[in-house]
This record gives structure tokens, sequence and C-alpha cells, in this order.
């Protein structure tokens, strides 16, 4: 099997593992422009890319009419670079980055989509934010209109134990779940819950995500 085959392969197995309204986010991240291409070649729409100069890059080579996702922690100056380029920012992980989102989309008179990004692991080295911080972000979303918040993105604990997998996960929804009851505010509607990476995306699946972000299982 050649390199385009086994993309080929490993999208399909995937793409029969998600049930319908589970959208596949391809995580492209360490892989070249052919890769890429070979991937959007296969059907696949919304690509992830973690590193702004690298996303740069590809979006200059690659004139796919695709969905370009922002996954990664994203500095407060490469904002910029991202507004009216990407059809979303998944990964808010601060209100230092929000409030900058908000200051760069005003000046282009654009509204820019995102999703908030929390991080119940426990694991410091990952940003976002907590549980108990969603009634500061709700209250910054008053001075943002030219930010729409879509849902929210985790990830699941760095560990094989499924089950402690799955209670990060069942919070995320959780969390989304009481965001969507309890705010009217226009610019957030919960819409798109984020979580599942390619060893554990089937228990995202299973606690609700409708968005998974897969790399790896794709190219291996
Ligand atoms: C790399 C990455 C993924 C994909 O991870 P895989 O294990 O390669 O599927 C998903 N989400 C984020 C935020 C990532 O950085």
């Amino acid at each position: 099997m050649n390199e385009r085959e086994k993309i080929q392969e490993n999208l399909k197995a995937i793409g029969q593992a998600l049930p319908q309204g589970v959208r596949l986010c391809a995580v492209t991240k360490y892989h070249t422009v052919e890769e890429t291409q070979d991937v959007i070649d296969c059907g696949v729409t919304i690509l992830g890319e973690n590193k702004v100069q690298d996303l740069l890059k590809k979006m200059e080579v690659i004139t796919a009419p695709v969905d370009w996702h922002f996954i990664g922690h994203l500095q407060t100056n490469k904002v910029k670079y991202l507004i009216g380029r990407v059809a979303l920012i998944e990964s808010v992980d601060s209100l230092k980055v929000l409030k900058k989102i908000q200051t760069e989309s005003a000046k282009h008179d654009v509204v820019t989509p995102v999703l908030i990004q929390y991080n119940l692991t426990g694991e410091d080295q990952k940003y976002g934010f907590d549980e108990d911080q969603t009634r500061d972000w709700l209250s910054a979303m008053a001075d943002c209109p030219n930010v729409r918040v879509r849902g929210i993105m985790g990830m699941g604990p760095h560990t094989e134990d499924d089950a402690q997998i799955r209670k990060v996960f069942h919070r995320l929804h959780t969390i989304y779940d009481k965001i969507s009851s309890s705010t009217d505010q226009d610019n957030v509607a919960m819409q798109i819950l984020s979580m599942g990476m390619s060893h554990d995306y089937p228990i995202a699946v299973e606690e609700g995500a409708n968005l998974v972000r897969i790399g790896s299982k794709i190219f291996s």
C-alpha cells in the first residue's frame, strides 16, 4: 500500500466508527503539504493545525475550499494572523486570548467563531479553563461582540484507564449542557462539543462529542 492508500484505508475505518452527526477534524500537524492534500482528496473537509506558522504555510499552497481549525495554544501576538482566515479557533484557553481575538476581529469588522478550551485533567502542562471559571469567560463575552462562542473543546487525561478518560469527557458534556441551559447571550451558543483524539475518540463519542480531532490514526 502506498501512503495515499493507507490514509484512505484509515479514514474509511474512522468514518465507519463515527455515528451520523459526529464530524471529523483531521489533524495534519507534523505532516507535509502532500500528505495533507491526500487527506483532502479522500474527502475530508475540516483540517486541524496547532502551529500558526505551519497553518499559514499550508493555507498558502492548498487551495481546496476546506475549513481550517486552529487547535493549539495561541500566543496573543499571533492572533492577528488567524482572523478572517480560519473557520474556527478551537483553543481559546485564557481571557487574554479571548480579548485579543475581540480586538483583532473588531479591527477587521468580522465575527470570529471560537470554542472555549477546558482543562479538566489536572495535568498542569495543559492549557485551558477550569470548570469554575465558566462565569468569568461568560461575563467577558458581554464585551466581545466580534467573537462567537460555538461550544467547548477538551482533552482526555494521559492514561490507559478508560474510566478516568470517560469521567473527564462526561464532565465536559455536563459543562456544555449547563452553559447551554443557563445563558441567553447572543454571541454564545452551544453547538460544538469537541473532544476525542486517536486513542480515545470512541469514548468521547459515547460521551456525546460531535466533533473529534484525529491525527496519528489517519497516518499510522
Ligand atoms: C495533536 C492533537 C490532536 C490529535 O492527536 P492524535 O493523538 O494524533 O489523534 C487533537 N487535538 C489536539 C489539541 C492536538 O494537539
